[in-house]
């Protein structure tokens, strides 16, 4: 796992909207902080500048030690694993292809592919035999976010992004997400950096939160019990 370290970060949108201040933030490696505060505060825009879809006005971002601004995109994207609402799997290939298209990318070989994908969705409990040859269609919302974070985990990135990964399924299903996805992280370790507005979900999942205002200011940034207690 990495770290990530936000420094003095700042981001103006070309249309003169300051989505972010100025912000500094430290995730520790293999954490999972938690982004919460309303609608329109910059956490969708953090982390895309993590991910460097798009690129801070001024300001550092490290990840892993690099200076994500001067690193190569498509290297950083493998080992920056993003996953965002609605999925946005590949509505015309089946799941197996869907998780395999970073390795795919990479240009592993089959066999290497086809069993890590197997792996994966084994990891996020679905069934190799049963739900690998469907189509996302085919699959309930709840077991798509699943295909959702097997995608995101395959060729086993650093750091995870996660943008609402659970907000568009029941509270049922969700609550059940929630509860596999711990066990997940338990197991892989990896340094996460989670979006939500659901107060509950950020008590659940986070080892800290970061609570934020608007233009990313950072009201708050310590364990659930302590910012429940603030
Ligand atoms: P959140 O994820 O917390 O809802 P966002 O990061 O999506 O917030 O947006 C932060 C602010 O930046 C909002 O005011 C939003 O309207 C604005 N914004 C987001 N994307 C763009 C864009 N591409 N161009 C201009 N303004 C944007
Ligand atoms: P989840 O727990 O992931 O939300 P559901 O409880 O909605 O899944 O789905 C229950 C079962 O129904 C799952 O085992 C799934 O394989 C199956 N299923 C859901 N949608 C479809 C579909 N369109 N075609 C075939 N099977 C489906």
């Amino acid at each position: 796992a990495a770290s990530i370290r936000l420094e003095s970060v700042r981001k103006q949108y070309d249309d003169g909207t300051v989505a972010v201040r100025e912000l500094t933030l430290d995730v520790p490696a293999g954490e999972l902080v938690v982004l919460i505060g309303p609608s329109g505060c910059g956490k969708s825009t953090i982390l895309r500048m993590i991910n460097r879809l798009i690129e801070p006005t001024a300001g550092r971002i490290v990840v892993d030690g690099e200076d994500v601004t001067r690193a190569d995109p498509v290297a950083l994207r493998r080992r920056v694993g993003y996953v965002i609402q609605h999925v946005g799997l590949f509505p015309h290939q089946t799941i197996r292809a869907n998780v395999a298209t970073v390795p795919k990318l990479l240009g592993w070989p089959r066999d290497r592919i086809r069993s890590r994908v197997d792996e994966l969705l084994d990891l996020v409990g679905l069934d190799p035999a049963r739900h690998g040859g469907r189509y996302p269609h085919e699959l309930s919302g709840g077991q798509r976010q699943r295909v959702g974070v097997a995608r995101a985990l395959a060729a086993d990135p650093v750091v995870l992004l996660m943008d609402e990964p659970f907000s568009a399924v029941d509270p049922i299903v969700r609550g059940r997400l929630q509860e596999e996805f711990l066990r997940l992280q338990a197991s892989v370790r990896k340094t996460i950096v989670f979006v939500t507005h659901d107060v509950d979900e950020a008590v659940r999942l986070g080892d800290r939160i970061a609570v934020l205002s608007e233009a990313g200011k950072l009201e708050q940034y310590d364990v659930p019990a302590r910012v429940l207690a603030a």
